[in-house]
């Protein structure tokens, strides 16, 4: 039988050198001197196998097979053996060829080993596997050494049965029962550590379970509570608001009532105070008419006093009756001329202040009509712009523009800490940058301003959970600005157009500073595109240019530009809503003095009317005077004539110098008269007037103290609703705050939700109470311990299932170490007996006669029995061992192997020189026995003895013709023997 077919090595050992064994016959010498390298082939063949034990190759380290150089020859890096076997009968049973090629590398440097079988690598427990299925390993029969054959005798029982486990391959049974002993001892250790985990949790569980439990319970009546609660209040803001509706239409209503009546009332007023201070005026007059007149009157009856002196005076003068009365006719006629004169004068002068008066009314009117057009101008352009302020302040309050994100922010700015606003809110704008400002912000207007870092993390944190969309904030603890160097900064201001920085044109409160500096100092703003052009080039294209009509020029040199409707312009609104209030304020203050202005006109041209007419009443007197006059005159000049049978002439008149003094203070007392008369004209016109003016403040006090109750009543009223309003506004503020804080969600929010029907409210806040009460009962919660649980208890079954598992493997683990133990009790003792059959035999053949058998230890204990030797050789009764020779004991060992090979036939046995210690005739014994198995084995035999060799198919000479590296050859028996003799 040929198993081992080829032995290739190089730097293995002494075999610097590629040596190449070819084994093509059943039994083979391998002879050479001592230290020739002939049990490096042996060693090199167990290392090939698989072999991890440097002492077992008789080396320090595993470096040690290495070639390490000799006094001619570097040492080597590599080691290599291949071992090329006949599988053709498939001693390799897993492996499918016909031919297996065993290779070992071994590298010093990385002191690693590699394997292949026919040229594929394969991992060390591969060889392994393959060389105990052959039983090529150390401790197995195939290589015997001579030391193990001596020692076989002398080793202790226990040691001895290893032989015996081998050839019955317990030896792989106790390969896998140690593995499935240390599989066993890991699962054990493995199911301890479970174990512990799984008490831990048991201990936690219970309480968990508890905890959990009443989360659940809480989870439960919450939700309750919050889907009831949250319908309430989502009800209760319903109806709050649409109150609050109702009642800010009736405030609206209301208001508009108190305006228009307090208008009514201040107007009233004045024109209540001014009468009363005309009136005051009309008294002064009315006292210094007054007295003017009763001047007047003393004057005339002094005037008529001096006039009777005078006439008595003439009476003695003129003595005769006919004379007298022709010069008294004379007298009158003249006197009369006097008073027509004097009357037509005061005639002509009525007409002339009448007419005057008329011009006067005329004007009055006029400009009273003009004022009125104005004040009709004025309170058009005041409805404009109360209408355009009521726009601004609903879009204002309606937060209308904003995002949804800064919308709901805003709107819960109340419970969000923290939030200042919106930065439209705080930035004011000069009406010319509005667009350049409004271009370079953008939705940065709608950045909110948040006190501090923290802040921002709640409001996102708020958003999020509500889903309330997205926002920019502007944190002013953590907020830096790039600001522009100062070099810079004076290059751009020197810049033709250049108007500002962004950051320096807009006004903001110190505070919030930051925030512009954050969002503007970049951006530089230009009169005009070609000078934006101009300063980007100045400026190497690094900032953000605005031209005033929004074209812009981007970092880089991108420019944007065109038309489009500016969206942000009415972002600028709380600086539009102040500018139209000032505006507002102003029309009202002109509307109030033209008013006023009115007023007064229209009570002159009340007084110039009472004047007219006066005056036209006058000028009827006047003419009924003259009238009176002429007639009287005429009466005179008719009596003259006939008295005298002349016509009375002016011309004809003389007078006398007392004559003349009566006519002049006639004419004096004409003129007192008129005087008089014009004085009592005017006290007419003033008393006329003060008469209409106190039957008109009588009216209009009435008419004041009616309306001044009746505003007070409006405004009773207005502010009771204002208080209800108040009230209905911070319920539902509380309302809403009690979403926010209790439930985490803005009212919008809520508004998705399914909503509770509501049909008893009684009941359903009986069943609030209710559940907040128990909600309470409960106490501290542990919401996160449902979870806990939860997992707590899946990781507990978990466990439990595992365990159970590693429970069943133990059990299935020791039923196969049983099942093992039994298959190796039953091989072992099947060995045992076989070996027993027939070491009889073998025995007396090697020894000549006697026999021998082998026994157990401790029968009682098959698996760990040690073996025992019970020996007769021919004539000789032995009680102990020890006492045979070196010779009888290798024989002995040789009996028992031969014994061994005979029941369990193997197919390759190396044997290095085991005959040693026999004589000759034991050794022609010994190699001719071994001729008895070489049908079923090959032996490869190292020896020094002839017998042997000259049994032997094929010898191989070890020489080391270069000192320290082996050569091996095939060499003849004759050469074989000079080896032998010369050594
Ligand atoms: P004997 O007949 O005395 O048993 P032998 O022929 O069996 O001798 P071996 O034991 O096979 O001799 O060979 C030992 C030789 O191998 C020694 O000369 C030793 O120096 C040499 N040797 C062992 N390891 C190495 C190594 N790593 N490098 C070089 N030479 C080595």
């Amino acid at each position: 039988m040929i198993f081992l077919k080829r032995i290739e090595a190089i730097g293995f050992k002494s075999f610097a050198e590629e040596i190449k064994l070819d084994f093509d016959f059943s039994m083979t010498g391998i002879v050479g001197p001592n230290g020739s390298g002939k049990s490096n082939i042996n060693d090199a063949i167990m290392w090939a196998l698989g072999e991890q034990s440097y002492k077992t190759l008789r080396g320090d380290s595993m470096e040690d097979i290495v070639f390490s150089g000799s006094s001619e020859r570097k040492a080597l890096n590599l080691a290599e053996v291949t071992l090329v076997f006949d599988n053709s009968n498939r001693s390799f049973s897993s492996l499918e060829f016909n031919e297996v090629a065993i290779t070992r590398k071994y590298f010093k440097n990385t002191k690693e080993s590699e394997y292949y079988i026919n040229n594929s690598r394969v991992r060390l427990k591969d060889i392994q596997d393959v060389a105990l299925e052959t039983g090529l390993t150390k401790s197995s029969l195939a290589i015997i050494s001579q030391g193990s054959i001596s020692n076989f005798v002398e080793s202790k029982p226990e040691e001895r049965r290893k032989l015996f486990d081998e050839a019955a391959g317990v030896a792989r049974y106790k390969k896998r029962k140690d593995e499935a002993i240390r599989k066993l001892s890991r699962t054990q250790d493995n199911l301890d550590r479970i174990n512990d985990i799984i008490n831990e949790i048991e201990r936690k569980l219970p309480s968990l379970e508890k905890q959990s439990k009443k989360a659940q319970e809480y989870q439960k009546a919450f939700d309750e509570l919050k889907s009831i609660e949250v319908s309430v209040l989502l009800n209760d803001i319903k109806i709050y608001t649409s109150k609050l509706n109702d009642l800010e239409n009736q405030k609206a209503d209301l208001k508009n009532e108190m305006n228009s009546l307090q208008k009514i009332i201040t107007k009233n007023n004045l024109e209540y105070s001014q009468l009363v201070s005309t009136s005051n005026v009309n008294d002064k007059d009315l006292s210094k008419l007054n007295k003017d007149f009763t001047k007047a009157v003393e004057k005339i009856s002094e005037l008529k006093v001096a006039k009777i002196t005078l006439e008595s005076k003439k009476d003695k003068t003129n003595i005769d009756d006919s004379e007298y009365k022709i010069s008294e006719l004379k007298n009158q006629a003249k006197y009369l001329e006097i008073e027509i004169e004097s009357e037509e004068n005061h005639l002509t002068s009525l007409i002339n202040s009448k007419h005057n008066k008329k011009l006067q009314i005329d004007n009055l009117s006029s400009e009273r009509y003009k004022l009125n057009n104005e004040l009709e101008a004025l309170n058009k352009n005041i409805n404009k712009i109360e209408i355009q302020l009521e726009n601004l302040q609903a879009k204002k309050s309606s937060l209308d523009n904003l995002f949804d994100g800064v919308k709901n922010i805003l709107e819960n700015k109340n419970i969000l800490p923290g939030i200042e606003g919106t930065v439209s809110d705080f930035i004011k704008v000069n009406k010319d940058h509005e667009h350049a400002i409004s271009t370079a912000l953008q939705n940065n207007l709608q950045n909110i301003i948040v006190k501090n870092t923290s802040n921002v993390k709640n409001a996102i944190e708020f958003l999020k959970n509500n889903k309330g969309g997205y926002a920019t904030f502007l944190p002013l603890d953590t907020l830096k600005a790039n600001y522009i160097n100062d070099q810079t900064k004076f290059i751009i201001k020197n810049t033709d157009g250049f108007i500002g920085f962004g950051n320096e044109i807009v006004s903001i409160e110190k505070k919030y500073k930051i925030v512009l500096d954050y969002l503007l100092s970049n951006y530089l703003i230009v009169d005009n595109f070609d000078n934006a052009v101009n300063l980007s080039k100045v400026t190497n294209a690094k900032f953000h240019i605005i031209t005033l009509d929004g074209q812009r020029i981007l970092p880089y040199g991108a420019i944007v530009g065109g038309s489009k409707k500016n969206k942000n312009t009415n972002l600028f609104d709380s600086g539009s809503i102040e500018k139209f209030e000032t505006a507002k304020q102003e029309l009202l203050s002109k509307q109030e003095s033209i008013e006023a202005t009115i007023l007064k006109i229209s009570e002159s041209i009340e007084i110039q009317r009472e004047h007219h007419n006066e005056i036209q009443a006058s000028i009827a007197t006047s003419k009924k005077n003259s009238e009176n006059l002429e007639k009287n005159l005429n009466t005179i000049k008719d009596e003259f004539r006939i008295l005298t049978g002349n016509e009375l002439n002016s011309e004809s008149i003389e007078y006398k110098s007392i004559d003349e003094q009566i006519i002049k203070v006639m004419e004096q007392i004409t003129a007192a008269n008129n005087f008089k008369l014009q004085i009592e004209q005017e006290i007419n016109v003033i008393r006329s007037l003060k008469d209409q003016s106190s039957q008109k403040q009588n009216d209009l006090f009435k008419a004041l103290e009616v309306d001044r109750n009746m505003l007070s009543v409006l405004k009773e009223k207005f502010s009771s609703l204002n208080g209800d309003s108040n009230l209905l506004r911070e319920k539902q503020s509380n309302a809403k705050d009690r979403l926010a804080q209790d439930y985490n969600m803005t009212y919008e929010n809520a508004l998705k939700l399914q909503e509770v029907e509501i049909e008893n409210e009684k009941e359903v806040r009986e069943k609030i109470k209710e559940l907040r009460s128990q909600i309470n009962s409960l106490g501290s919660i542990n919401v996160d311990s449902i979870e806990e649980y939860k997992e707590e208890n899946g990781r507990y079954e978990l466990y439990l299932s595992q365990s159970n598992e590693i429970i069943e493997s133990i059990k299935n683990l020791k039923n196969a170490i049983v099942d093992m133990d039994q298959q190796m009790i039953d091989q072992f003792k099947k060995i045992i007996s076989d070996v027993n059959r027939v070491l009889p035999e073998t025995f007396a053949t090697l020894f000549g006669g006697g026999t021998a058998s082998i026994i157990y230890t401790d029968p009682d204990d098959i698996l760990n029995t040690g073996i025992d030797l019970k020996l007769a050789p021919p004539g000789k009764k032995i009680s102990n061992l020890n006492l045979l020779s070196g010779g009888e004991k290798s024989m002995v060992a040789l009996s028992v192997l031969f014994s061994i090979l005979k029941v369990r036939p193997i197919p390759l046995v190396i044997l290095d020189e085991v005959e040693a210690p026999l004589d000759i005739a034991n050794v022609e014994r010994f190699a001719k026995y071994i001729k008895t198995f070489i049908s079923n084995t090959q032996f490869i035999i190292v020896t020094h003895r002839i017998g042997t060799m000259e049994n032997c198919d094929k010898l191989f000479g070890a020489t080391m013709e270069q000192k320290g590296i082996t050569k091996i050859v095939q060499i003849k028996l004759v050469d074989a023997k000079k080896i032998t003799s010369s050594n």
